[in-house]
This record gives structure tokens, C-alpha cells and sequence, in this order.
């Protein structure tokens, strides 16, 4: 039987990719979501996957959903940290619940998810987890120092938890997509998103696939010499 995997944010855009890649490759998957059940009901029907709906920010919640998904599928053995919102503002004009709310949910549930599910991979000495930073948590992004600011948090938390995690089989790994093509960056003006696929080498907005492919390259069995790294999939629009 294939491993255990849990997707948050997990049945739309880049979620959704991932998940159904990862049902393809024959692990057994869970999706979380939290408020678009339509999306979610529908991403069911098409691929198969088990959904599960709670809030990722909120820890008693993580807590209550991952002991569901482990009596249906069993314990955790890969965590893909995707659930991600932008509440987008100028830091003089940003409300405190904007930030909070950002840095609860990009951010915040890195720990939750990673803290309820990481006991039974020390125990059993694998585990696989991949939290989605973004280009914007490594260059920063006008309009956007919550989003940024837990981005950014995500690539020091995956760093340190990678070194805990390190002699019990445990990686831990971030992806930093560019802009990609979902409904998150179709939420964009088209004059600014012009200008920024202007600003990709590459010439393209990136594919949600573009980061499933990553992700599953990350959580393979294999992988286990890949630890606390950032691999960026932004068609070139940032290095470093
Ligand atoms: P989408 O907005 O398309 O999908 C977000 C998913 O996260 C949905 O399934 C949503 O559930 C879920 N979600 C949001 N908040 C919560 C919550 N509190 N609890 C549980 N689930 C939640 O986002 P993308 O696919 O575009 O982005 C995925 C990740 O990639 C995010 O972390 C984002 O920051 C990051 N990223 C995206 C980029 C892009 O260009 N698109 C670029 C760089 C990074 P529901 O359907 O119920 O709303």
C-alpha cells in the first residue's frame, strides 16, 4: 500500500495538483479545505481523493482532523503544507486582523499541521514534509508584508525543523513557486499580471503541475538526502 499523504489547501490550484499527482504515484491522500466545499466536492468526484474540511490556522482543529485522517487512511507520513491566502494591503493602510490572519494561516499552520502529525513520523522514523513558501517570502512584494513576512517565516521554520528532524528520517523541505496560474494570481489585475509575465524569463505564468512535479520529486523514499532546502520553481524570475 502506498504511504500516507496529507495535502492542506489541497483541492484547488496548486493543492489540487499536488494531491492528484501524488493519488496517481499511489500514495493514499488526504485534502483539506476549509470553505469551498463546491471546489471540493467536485475535485472528490474528479480524482478520488478523500477531502477533509477544517481550518488549517486553527490548532485544535488540526489536531481533531489529522486523528480523523489517521483512523481512515492511518498516520501521516508525508505533509505538504500548501494552504495559503493573501490579504493584500500597504503596511500603512493594513489592518492588524489582515495580518494576523495571513501569518495564522500561511504561516501558523506550518507548526500546527507539523506538531499533530510529526510524533508518529519519529516514531517510525520517516516522515516527508514540504511547506509552499513563495517568491514573494524571498524577494519581498509591495502591498504585501503579511504575505511576505510568513513566507518568509516558512523557509527559516523549514530549516530548523529539518535539522530536528534530520537522524529520524524526517526531511523537511520548502518549494518557492513564482506566479502561477490559479485562482489566487487570477485575483490580479491583468494590466499588472502583464507586466509580470513580463518579468519572466521563462515567458510563461508557472503551471500548477510545475509544482506538483517538484513536490513529488521532494517526498520520494529516495529523497532522503534532501533536507532543509528551498528549491525555487519560478521560471527564472528570481535566483539567487
Ligand atoms: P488557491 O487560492 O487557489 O487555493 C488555496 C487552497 O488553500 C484552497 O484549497 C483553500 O480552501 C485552502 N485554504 C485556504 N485557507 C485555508 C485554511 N484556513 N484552512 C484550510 N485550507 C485553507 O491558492 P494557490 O493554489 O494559488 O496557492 C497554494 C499555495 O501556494 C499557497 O500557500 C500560496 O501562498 C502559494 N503560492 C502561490 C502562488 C501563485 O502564484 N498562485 C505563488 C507562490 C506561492 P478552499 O478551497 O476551501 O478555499
Amino acid at each position: 500500500m502506498g504511504r500516507v499523504a496529507l495535502v492542506t489547501g489541497g483541492t484547488r490550484g496548486i493543492g489540487a495538483a499536488i494531491s492528484g499527482s501524488l493519488k496517481k504515484s499511489g500514495y493514499r491522500v488526504a485534502a483539506v479545505y476549509h470553505g469551498n466545499d463546491e471546489a471540493a466536492a467536485a475535485f472528490k468526484s474528479e480524482t478520488g481523493v478523500a477531502v477533509y474540511k477544517w481550518d488549517v490556522a486553527d490548532y485544535e482543529a488540526c489536531k481533531a482532523g489529522a486523528a480523523v485522517v489517521e483512523s481512515d487512511i492511518g498516520p501521516v507520513e508525508v505533509l505538504v503544507n500548501n494552504a495559503g491566502i493573501t490579504r493584500d494591503a500597504t503596511l500603512h493602510r493594513m489592518r492588524a486582523d489582515q495580518w494576523q490572519m495571513v501569518l495564522d494561516t500561511n504561516l501558523g499552520s506550518c507548526f500546527n499541521m507539523c506538531n499533530v502529525v510529526i510524533e508518529k513520523m519519529r516514531q517510525s522514523k520517516f516522515g516527508r514534509i514540504v511547506n509552499i513558501g513563495s517568491i514573494n517570502g524571498q524577494a519581498g512584494q509591495y502591498g504585501q508584508v503579511n504575505y511576505a513576512a510568513a513566507k518568509s517565516g516558512i523557509h527559516g521554520f523549514t530549516k530548523a525543523l529539518a535539522q530536528e528532524g534530520a537522524k529520524l528520517g524526517i526531511t523537511v523541505n520548502a518549494v518557492a513557486p513564482g506566479y502561477v496560474d490559479t485562482d489566487m494570481v487570477r485575483a490580479v489585475p491583468e494590466n499588472v499580471l502583464e507586466k509580470i509575465v513580463a518579468g519572466i524569463p521563462v515567458g510563461r505564468l508557472g503551471r500548477a503541475e510545475d509544482i506538483a512535479r517538484t513536490v513529488l520529486f521532494l517526498v520520494a523514499d529516495e529523497a532522503d538526502f534532501i533536507t532543509g532546502s528551498t528549491l525555487s520553481v519560478n521560471g527564472g524570475q528570481h535566483m539567487y
